[in-house]
């Protein structure tokens, strides 16, 4: 049964919380009643706002009388009367929705005053100054909110009042200017409106909490809650709230604080005041405020009296609060309080420190660090307190910072690179034959390309920066010039780019370094005693491998060997090999690469001896490693091309197709692998975890003759060497066939990018800022299947695929290494299909390992929920 009630004093127990109260509403009910002073008021729920919108916007029947009810309680408990011409009491009307969305809806002050009663403030004050400024205020606000008024229209008589007085703040004006500025406000608000502003402190009443109301269904809070995910359905609550009055002199004022630093996490007050203002002064920017320790100064009892509150406040909620406060003639009065929003390194530090004082456990510590914010962490950023102007914005396709001079081509970001020279390679695109230049740049701006062009990808496995689809950038490669938008620059001119934002910036701004710090490094720790999913990363190189494990890597769950082709001195031996017109010829090609392959399968069973490394035979269609038919070199290259072109290279010739149409080729790879197992075991005394992998199997068939080829060459080549041999699982098929494919398997591993492609009919490329962004857009979809797991479809395919393969094998191994392992909503659900690992880039292995941490302590209930974040 819904609640009957729509109205709770703040001092009367609601069992709601913030669902019903909203955020502000059930801050200032729990302060209230833990005894921290708070200016006494109500809220009428979120219950009262959803029947106000599905009433066809009226009020529910009774909320009038209710109101009423407790405008009379407020009346007693002040001892003023709501207009009253003499002393009236004002109150504030504040929306407050249960998920914070800061300064998307209204709030109007000083309620319940008008022309007679402005009279009446300013003889029981003896302050008519003061009296005068706060009538002023509230015919600007109500104006602007209930009315829709132009607040240019009102800020613009203040500023020409000010200049024609000859003073720079609105604190200079005398009452008596005020009072010329009421007149001239309410002519303007008589214009607007068409009737006189409202004299009857009920009807301002009725009409704020209306238009509070409304403030949910304003376009910018749809706006907001479509970008940040919030429901539409959810509705506001609406606080009414005894004014306490921060602009009645010198012993009053207002300010916002936060009980530790919002950047750092560092504990101390931290926070802006401003001396005999009103709270909307601070938000507004209107005036400079002043730090906190200035208020330590100017109100020593204040400022005691609020360290106090805030250590209560945090023992209380158990986290870092944001809070804003009155002080009236020397008193102190909290206004409202929430969690801080914060940097990722203030939430890990705040966290540890936090269980260091006995405020939190392990756990909630864990618990709390929203995993997604952590990327922050790991990559250089543009520093904070630096200035900077956006000249141009693009995809933010891989996150962190890099500044350095323009090069246009590969082969000059190399040169350069390699000279020691911070350069930003910007291309229209980038392509395979780009990786020397990607290698060696700082960062990587294109003008075309999505999330998935090969800048993107590649930038994002190398942990590099990179804004892809800058519409506004164009490249006059004769001229050895860019143009960004207006803006002309030329090839050595320094730019920065921020990979988190898409945002591109003419000049060089200060950067500050990754934070992989013990904070960081305690907390993941914490999480690692819980956790049952092991991490593994994605990684095709040594050095990525070495990195990986210095993020706490148990593995790597996928190598590619792809790049190993695209190297500067292997593609010429590659493009020989498929060029050749013969198994001789290609065979020929392959005793070239086999050296040059073992010796990189060598130095990463070296970086990661003692781990297990699953090497994934080459997948993609041979004509990647060609170049583009206009640069074929002759015409054989030109007819070989064409032969090798597809129209849907993502569902070709790939993956073990090409395995079993040329079998050669994985021949030489296994051999590869096995050799380099033998040569490392040999010298290190201990044999490396070889797990061998078959790429886009559908048939038990085809797994049956790669695994046969597969244990024919090891036998052949090193009978002594111990390995795995497994298959991706990455088509539906393989999925709904995984019991006849687990006959041939000894591990899975679920390619999910592919899976989605495939499961949902999409391809990527053409979905990705085409049809799918239409869809995020309207709403058939809620998120991005490629970046968050559609756990209903693609998951089902999964589960399926679990409970087949281990039906057939108890012990089958199960991993994930897809860009999906190293999200935290599908490392989540990897944890619930109770999969054996995860594997994803080097860079979010910690994410990865806190996610993994968190589904475990949610499910074991240690902690109320997990994943919360700051
Ligand atoms: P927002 O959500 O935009 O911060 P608020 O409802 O919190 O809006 O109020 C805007 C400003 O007015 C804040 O600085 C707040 O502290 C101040 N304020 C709100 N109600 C009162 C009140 N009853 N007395 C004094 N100041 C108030
Ligand atoms: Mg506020
Ligand atoms: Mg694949």
């Amino acid at each position: 049964m819904p609640d009957p009630r729509f109205v709770y004093d703040f001092d009367e127990p609601s069992h709601g919380g913030r669902e019903l109260l909203g955020g502000k509403g059930s801050g200032l009910a729990e302060m209230t009643q833990m005894g921290v002073p708070v200016p006494a008021g109500f809220t009428i729920t979120t219950d009262a706002c959803r029947a106000y919108m599905s009433n066809g916007k009226a009020l529910p029947e009774g909320l009038d009388e209710e109101i009423d009810a407790h405008l009379a309680a407020l009346e007693n408990k002040t001892g003023k009367r709501f207009g009253d011409a003499a002393d009236p009491l004002l109150v504030s009307v504040r929306s407050g929705a249960a998920v914070s969305m800061p300064g998307m809806m209204d709030t109007i002050l000083n309620l319940g005053l008008n022309d007679e009663a402005v009279q009446g403030l300013a003889r029981v004050t003896g302050n008519e100054r003061f009296a005068n400024d706060s009538y002023r205020r509230l015919i600007q606000m109500y104006g602007e909110v209930v009315d829709g008024i132009a607040a240019h229209r009102f800020e613009q008589e203040l500023t020409d009042l000010k200049e024609m007085r000859g003073v720079a703040q609105d604190v200079d004006l005398s009452a008596a200017d005020l009072a010329e500025l009421i007149g001239t406000y309410k002519q303007i608000y008589e214009e607007e409106v068409g009737s006189g502003f409202p004299q009857d402190a009920r009807e301002q009443l009725r009409r704020a909490v209306r238009a509070v109301f409304e403030s949910w269904d304003a376009p910018r809070a749809q706006v907001y809650r479509r970008t940040y995910g919030i429901a539409d359905d959810l509705g506001t609550a609406v606080n009414v709230v005894q004014m306490v009055f921060g602009n009645k002199g010198d012993e009053s004022g207002t300010g916002v604080a936060f009980t530790r630093d919002p950047s750092t996490g560092e504990p101390g007050l931290y926070g802006e005041f401003l001396a005999n203002a009103q709270g909307e002064d601070v938000v507004a920017g209107i005036r400079t405020p002043q730090p906190l320790a200035r208020m330590e100064q100017k109100l020593p009892r204040a400022f005691e009296q609020l360290l106090e509150t805030m250590r209560r406040l945090e023992e209380h909620y158990r986290d870092m609060q944001d809070i804003e406060f009155t002080v009236e003639d020397n008193e102190l009065y909290l206004l409202q309080t929430r969690s801080a929003k914060r940097t990722a390194a203030a939430s890990v530090k705040a966290a540890v420190d936090m269980v260091e004082e006995g405020l939190i456990s392990r756990e909630d510590a864990v618990a709390r660090i929203d995993p997604g914010q952590l990327d922050q962490l790991l990559h250089p950023m543009l520093d904070p307190t630096a200035e900077w102007e956006v000249a141009a914005k693009g995809l933010n396709a891989s996150p962190g910072a890099a500044s350095g001079k323009i090069v246009l081509d590969a082969d000059t970001a190399e040169q350069r690179g390699k000279a020691g020279e911070k350069v930003i390679l910007v291309r229209w695109e980038t392509t395979p034959d780009d990786i020397h230049g990607l290698i060696q740049a700082a960062g990587i701006l294109t003008a075309h390309g999505g999330m998935t062009s090969h800048a993107a990808v590649v930038a994002r496995g190398m942990g590099k920066p990179c804004v892809a689809g800058c519409d506004a950038l164009s490249i006059d490669i004769d001229a050895r010039t860019i143009a960004l938008g207006d803006e002309t620059l030329s090839e050595g001119d320094v730019l920065t780019i921020d990979g988190g934002t898409g945002a591109v910036i003419v000049g060089e701004v200060p950067l500050v370094p990754p934070q992989v710090n013990d904070d960081l490094e305690t907390i993941l720790g914490w999480g690692d005693e819980h956790r049952r999913l092991k991490v593994r990363a994605n990684a095709d190189t040594p050095e990525d491998a070495a990195k990986a494990r210095e993020f706490g890597a148990q593995g790597i769950g996928l190598c590619r060997t792809e790049h190993m082709f695209m190297a500067d001195d292997r593609l010429p031996v590659v493009r020989e090999m498929i060029m050749a017109s013969n198994e001789e010829g290609r065979r020929a090609a392959l005793d070239k690469l086999l050296p040059m392959q073992q010796s990189d399968f060598e130095a990463i069973f070296q970086a990661m001896a003692g781990l297990p490394v699953t090497i994934r035979l080459l997948d993609p269609p041979l004509h990647e490693f060609l170049p583009p038919l206009e640069q074929a070199k002759d015409e054989r290259m030109r007819s070989r091309i064409k032969q090798l072109q597809e129209s849907n290279p993502m569902l070709g010739t790939r993956g073990c197709r090409l395995g079993l149409q040329w079998p050669e080729i994985y021949e030489m790879q296994v051999r590869a692998i096995v050799r380099a197992a033998g040569a490392v075991e040999e010298r290190n005394g201990e044999a490396p975890l070889v797990e061998i992998m078959h790429p886009l199997v559908a048939f038990e068939e085809e797994l049956r003759r790669m695994r046969e080829l597969t244990v024919q060459v090891a036998e052949q080549e090193a009978p002594e060497v111990e390995y795995l041999c497994g298959t991706m699982i990455e088509l539906p098929r393989a999925c709904i066939r995984a019991d006849e494919i687990a006959e041939q398997a000894d591990f899975f591993s679920f390619g999910t990018n592919d899976l989605t492609q495939t499961a949902l009919g999409f391809s990527r490329d053409d979905a990705e800022g085409k049809f799918l962004t239409h869809y995020l857009e309207d709403g058939v979809l809620e998120k991005n299947p490629f970046e968050t797991l559609d756990v209903s479809g693609v998951g089902d395919l999964m589960r399926i695929a679990v409970d087949r393969g281990r039906s057939t094998k108890p012990d089958l191994k199960l991993g994930i290494c897809g860009e999906h392992g190293g999200e935290p909503k599908s490392v989540a659900f990897c944890h619930e299909l109770g999969l054996d690992y995860v594997s994803c880039s080097p860079y979010r292995v910690p994410l990865a390992r806190l996610a993994a941490a968190q589904a475990a302590l949610a499910e074991s209930g240690a902690v109320a929920y997990a994943g919360a974040g700051g």
